[in-house]
């Protein structure tokens, strides 16, 4: 029993956050930050920041994720780190030849009261810059929001430097990511090919965090966003968001400096989101919606109707990022299952709102919140009280799912103990196939190991 002091009674909680379910700011800056071509992000603060942000990343991707450091040093934690941004970013320019820095900031930068903007424009008049480079900066303070919301603070950055009105109109569609896996992003580009719709996608890990191995390290793999691609996102035809929480101050930002109108939909995960999803594209892209995307629902649905016995009815927890989440729960619900716990450490005033919408027709008693005292343990406490039959979430839930004998479905960030989440896509019908192929194996394996031997059957 990992969690042995874990109790059922729930109790009010002000203050106290026990194994939350989020993680800081900086890291997913440094995520966004990987998703552009030839960009060195920055972590302004100190060393053990920087580590931190980029062991997270590296664990759950298991590439080497390559981040400088302002390095703060008692000095600077007292009186600033201007100095040692200004130095960072001439020596990094000149050793590491990166054509973007994207800075972002700590908790003790943000304390200390560093202002990044006015730091890096004095790296500019200094010729600290060389030509044709460039330093981006996003403040990312982890006292507030989570990953999610760093993640959105850089790429509302990138857009805002880089995106350019002309009078030359594009047709092309800006797709911004929200926070999906590299694999992800290379089914969101397949998708855009079998619609034939020219598209910017930002950001872009993909040939980034899944490179194969070629006995060669390239500090700048060849994927990514480049800086040209942003640069021509102020002419395109309309912005396509993928999740709130994760894009739409990016969507916004080009819609106030490039006049670029935008949609927010939800990441496509199962068959409604991705319904959306499709929709949107085609109506953005102004084609019609191929065979082949119409043919990989139809196979979606049918592995559905085929399996629906074993997931009919099954109670679910789930944890993890709003924007992921949400169009889960809503797959989960379109399966006839029934999520009764939900949590996510990521603040945000719609998540209530969208988890009523979603589920309180279909499954009135289930209990979710969101937030920093939306936790595991409290997720834990829930389950205690009375079981469930599927745990999905990233690796923290390992521990209640041996402690309940729970079946376990990885996905979310991080996942740190085992492999294919970045090789794998879960989004769009072909990866919703993923899921329900992920959640019946597991659900299934209980089945066998634990049912009458009567009852243990060989075909299923
Ligand atoms: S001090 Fe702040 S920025 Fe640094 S690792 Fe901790 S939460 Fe993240």
């Amino acid at each position: 029993m990992l969690l042995r002091h874990t109790t059922k009674e729930v109790r009010e909680r002000n203050a106290l956050t026990v194994n939350p379910a989020k993680t800081c700011q900086p890291v997913g800056a440094m995520y966004a930050a990987l998703g552009v071509h030839g960009c060195l992000p920055h972590s302004h603060g100190s060393q053990g920041c920087c580590s931190y942000h980029r062991s997270a990343l590296t664990r759950h991707y298991k590439e080497p994720v390559m981040a400088a450091t302002s390095s703060f040093t008692e000095g600077s934690s007292v009186f600033g780190g201007q100095a040692n941004l200004l130095q960072a970013i001439e020596t990094i320019f000149a050793v590491y030849e990166p054509e973007i820095i994207a800075v972002h900031s700590t908790c003790l930068s943000e304390t200390i009261g560093d202002d990044l903007n006015q730091i890096v424009i004095k790296a500019r008049d200094e010729g600290k810059v060389p030509f044709g480079k460039y330093v981006v900066q996003a403040a990312t303070p982890s006292y507030v929001g989570s990953h999610v919301t760093g993640y959105a603070n850089m790429l509302e950055a990138f857009v805002k430097y880089f995106a350019e009105k002309t009078d030359e109109k594009r047709r092309q569609i800006n797709l911004l990511s929200g926070w999906v896996e590299p694999a992800d992003m290379r089914e969101l580009k397949r998708i855009m090919k079998v619609m034939k719709i020219k598209s910017v996608l930002l950001p872009d890990t993909s040939d980034v965090l899944d490179t194969p191995m070629t006995g060669k390290f390239e500090m700048y793999p060849k994927g990514g966003t480049t800086i040209a691609e942003m640069v021509s996102m102020g002419d395109s035809m309309q912005s396509l968001g993928l999740g709130e929480w994760a894009t739409e101050k990016a969507a916004i930002s080009l819609d106030n400096t490039c006049r670029v109108p935008f949609e927010i939909t939800d990441i496509p995960v199962g068959i409604k989101a991705t319904d959306r999803f499709i929709q949107a594209l085609a109506k953005a892209g102004r084609v019609s919606i191929p065979e082949q995307i119409s043919e990989e629902r139809g196979r979606l649905i049918d592995v559905i109707t085929d399996m629906h016995q074993y997931l009919y009815g099954k109670r679910v927890a789930v944890y993890g990022d709003p924007d992921n989440i949400i169009p889960l729960i809503e797959f989960l619900v379109d399966m006839d299952m029934q999520p009764v716990y939900i949590v996510s450490g990521t603040p945000g005033k719609h998540f209530e709102s969208r988890m009523a919408e979603i589920l309180s027709e279909r499954v009135p008693e289930a209990k979710y919140k969101n937030g920093p005292q939306a936790d595991m343990f409290l997720m834990h406490q829930w389950i205690k009280e009375n079981p469930v039959d599927l745990l999905i979430g990233n690796t923290y839930g390992k521990y209640v799912a041996r402690d309940e004998n729970i079946p376990f479905v990885r996905m979310g960030f991080p996942i740190i103990d085992r492999i294919g989440h970045s090789y794998f896509s879960t989004l769009g019908y072909m990866g919703g196939l993923r899921i329900v192929e992920k959640i019946l194996s597991v659900l299934m394996d209980k089945q066998d190991a634990t049912c009458l031997e009567e009852k243990f059957e060989l075909v299923m």
